[in-house]
């Protein structure tokens, strides 16, 4: 059986919709996307189940969750009934028109109990989003009472020193800082390699032979993350590092069937080896001789069971984030 007893704190992803399509994103989010927002009912669902297993406060993510403001209150308002504490609301600020307007939507947030948004500022969101914006959503925040968790202050001056008022590729900045500018990034930024940031530094990882992944093979404890889980919209725990895996939390709460999971719970138990063992089996997945590490032979065969296949199965959701 596959169970949660405890989760101290986490994310929850409104939507997987977003204006852009960074290419570090780890949950693949682009506008490609539907445009399901986590309804009242749901939010209600899972808030209530994370005050049973000991969380009292969570973010709120996405996707761009404040893409429709007006949404996002009844996911706040459940949050409010149930006692839970909103941490702060992250946000790529694509959202920002001019001061009416986004002062409004501050103060509403502020009237459903949000002091605080996490405000993207690097490189990888600056290929989408002009700097002028970033910019005028912390001024509009300041005014409004709003605090901001600036995510991260590090990448301020190298961003600022491009022109503001349209956004910039990553091209233009190696250009500026150097070739190596993608792996200055990594290690300042301490990225999840995972989704669509894997993608993007794939060709830059060391290649290791198939048979030296499986002889360090060890279980991923996809279920250990309880303090920076996430759960989506639909009501699935998205594992801490491993997006494209998912289980509805009210199974995990009371013990979800590990036969139904069996991927998931394969990863969990034993590793890297023993999902290899069952895509040979089961589904005739065909090894190569080498990938750029476990992470990449993992996603190769979900690649394989979710796009080649067309397989719909229950553990590897969502499955757009294998398209996107
Ligand atoms: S990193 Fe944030 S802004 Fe960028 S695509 Fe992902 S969700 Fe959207
Ligand atoms: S091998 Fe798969 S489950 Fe394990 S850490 Fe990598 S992506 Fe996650």
């Amino acid at each position: 059986m596959l169970k949660i007893d405890y989760l101290v704190s986490g994310g929850i992803i409104t939507n997987y919709k977003c204006t852009s399509v960074c290419k570090h994103c780890c949950y693949s989010s682009s506008p490609n996307w539907s445009d399901d927002y986590m309804t009242a009912a749901m939010a209600d669902e899972v808030f209530s189940i994370l005050r049973s297993l000991g969380c009292y406060h969570v973010h709120i993510g996405g996707g761009e969750p404040l893409l429709k403001p007006d949404k996002i209150l009844d996911v706040l308002d459940a949050a409010r009934k149930n006692n839970i504490e909103i941490e702060y609301i992250e946000t790529n600020s694509s959202w920002y028109r001019d001061e009416t307007s986004s002062n409004a939507i501050l103060k509403e947030l502020k009237a459903y109990g949000v002091n605080t948004l996490l405000i993207s500022i690097d490189p990888f969101h600056n290929e989408y989003i002009p700097f002028w914006k970033v910019k005028a959503l912390i001024e509009a925040c300041s005014k409004a009472g709003m605090k901001v968790f600036p995510w991260l202050m590090e990448f301020w001056d190298d961003i600022d020193s491009m022109d503001d008022e349209k956004p910039h590729s990553l091209d233009e900045y190696k250009q500026l800082f150097g070739h190596d500018y993608m792996m200055q990034l990594l290690k300042k930024y301490g990225l999840n390699l995972k989704g669509r940031a894997f993608k993007t530094y794939k060709p830059m990882m060391k290649r290791q032979p198939f048979e030296q992944i499986l002889n360090e093979s060890i279980p991923c404890k996809l279920l250990s993350g309880i303090y920076h889980f996430h759960i989506d919209l639909y009501g699935n725990f998205i594992p801490q590092s491993c997006p494209g895996f998912s289980i509805p939390l009210r199974e995990l709460a009371h013990g979800a069937d590990s036969e139904k999971y069996r991927i998931f719970n394969t990863l969990e138990s034993v590793g890297i080896r023993g999902f290899v063992e069952l895509a040979e089996k089961e589904y005739r997945y065909k090894p190569r001789e080498e990938y750029a590490g476990k992470c990449d032979l993992c996603y190769d065969m979900r690649n394989f069971l979710v796009l080649e296949l067309g397989l719909d199965l229950a553990d590897l959701k969502p499955v757009n984030h294998y398209k996107y």
